[in-house]
């Protein structure tokens, strides 16, 4: 009955009607082959239509409708797109403004919400659908809609007319939802006219958008800490703390004294003293220091002033922000109380960085030489001409010997006391040690000697 009632709206071009009532006798036959059909061919959603076709099909291909809809499939094997074509290029470009093309005004798109029955617990019931699929409960005035995250824009024109038609009415005696279109309840049959309830419209923000049938919407202030993003970050510090311990200990390892016992087996010294002669000799300064006489003199460049001679006039390029117009941009939802949600548009000015040339005065310097008094002159200065060096093997060590002239003096000196030592593997080192311990020392003596890792002296206890 209700599929014959389905022709008839369908050949009276009442398509919306049509497919309710298709719908009605699919919740309670879902493998109507007929009513498939019929619902194939009244859709103006191509996806719906190939999934129609496709369950033709998938209930028996070898009927009349099961080989119409198997031809169906085959001449549009791909749903055909629902955008419109795109306009023929205009073959001459009228030239209206220098201006970059202003794009036509953005048309609040419209996104198909969701509700949850609950009747019977059935989530994510499109917002098309009036009816609960799964238990035929109509919805009424308690329903919710929210709006998942994913939805994507209505672009099918019966589907955004019906968005755009108004706020679902509801029936007076048995309330139900009913299409803004629909004259008559789909229920009782109550007239529209008798109603004087309706679903509200309800705009939110972006963040307050119900995003799923849970009524109040979680506070931001108790939302879980976003997941922490240094795993990558974390694994390097790792890797950096665990580098840093091995070198720290490497480092500690060669480090770390190490005693053995070696033997004292020679001794060796060596002492320096230097000479020095006092010469003339020639320099030249910006004063005589004391004891200096006087040659010569001249004027010398001393340095540079930088002075301030004028400014030139130059031009630059700086950026600047231009505010060239507005621009609308999604910023809310609004519920259309008849399970689709369109989009709220606000204006935000649009920016534009333009250079802008300007003048400007650059200081002009130039480098005016400081000249001065350079004085040329001869001085006295103590030189060293030479070095004596006495040494020997023995523990007798002693200053060399001076043979001064007059014009000589003994200057630095430098006094080095080494004793030789031998480890258990008969390795030869020499160590420098102080004076006195030196002094102290015998041949043949067995000491308590700190060596590096590779077994060299270091010191002796
Ligand atoms: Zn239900
Ligand atoms: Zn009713």
């Amino acid at each position: 009955m209700f599929l014959e009632m389905a022709r008839t709206a369908r050949t009276k071009g009442q398509t919306e009607q049509a497919i309710s009532l298709i719908e009605r006798v699919l919740y309670t036959e879902p493998n109507n082959q007929a009513a498939w059909l019929l619902l194939a061919e009244t859709t103006p959603d191509p996806t719906r239509r190939t999934q129609a076709y496709e369950r033709v099909v998938a209930i028996n291909p070898q009927t009349a409708a099961g080989k119409q809809a198997v031809a169906a499939l085959q001449v549009t094997p791909a749903a055909p797109t629902s955008a419109p074509a795109t306009p023929a290029a205009p073959t001459s470009a009228p030239a209206t403004s220098a201006a970059k093309p202003e794009p036509g005004p953005k048309k609040p798109a419209v996104r198909e919400g969701r509700w949850d029955c609950r009747y019977c617990g059935s989530q994510g019931i499109r917002g098309r659908d009036i009816a609960c699929p799964a238990c035929g409960h109509v919805r009424d005035k308690e329903v919710r809609f929210y709006l998942p995250e994913e939805a994507d824009e209505v672009l099918d024109a019966a589907l955004l007319q019906r968005a755009r038609a108004g706020v679902d009415w509801l029936c007076a005696f048995c309330g139900t939802s009913n299409v803004a279109t629909a004259e008559q309840c789909r229920q009782c049959g109550a007239s529209k006219a008798d109603s004087n309830q309706h679903q509200a419209e309800q705009t939110y923000t972006l963040e307050n958008v119900p995003r799923s049938a849970k009524a109040p919407k979680p506070t931001p202030a108790l939302a879980p800490p976003p997941p922490s993003k240094s795993g990558g970050l974390g694994s390097l510090v790792a890797i950096a703390a665990v580098l840093l311990l091995f070198f720290v200990g490497l480092g500690a390892w060669l480090l770390w004294p190490r005693s053995s016992e070696m033997a004292v087996t020679g001794y060796r010294w060596e002492r320096t003293i230097a000479i020095e002669e006092l010469q003339t000799v020639i320099e030249e300064g910006w004063e005589i220091p004391p004891g200096g006489r006087r040659i010569s003199e001249r004027q010398a460049v001393y340095g540079y002033n930088q002075v301030l001679t004028g400014y030139e006039t130059r031009t630059r390029n700086v950026p600047e922000r231009v505010r060239v117009g507005t621009e609308k941009y999604p910023c809310g939802q609004r519920d259309l109380g008849n399970g689709f949600f369109e989009e709220v548009l606000c204006d935000r000015p649009v920016y534009e960085t333009r250079t802008r040339s300007e003048t400007y005065k650059e200081p002009i310097y130039q480098s005016v030489p400081i000249m001065r008094t350079s004085y040329t002159y001869e001085i006295d200065r103590w030189r060293v001409v030479t070095t004596r060096r006495v040494g020997g093997t023995n523990r007798q060590a002693e200053w060399p010997t001076l043979d001064l002239r007059d014009n000589q003096r003994a200057g630095a000196r430098t006094e080095q006391y080494i004793v030789v030592l031998e480890d258990g593997n008969r390795r030869r080192y020499e160590l420098e040690v102080s004076q006195a311990q030196w002094e102290s020392l015998r041949e043949g003596q067995r000491v308590e000697v700190q060596t590096d890792a590779f077994g060299k002296p270091i010191s002796i206890e």
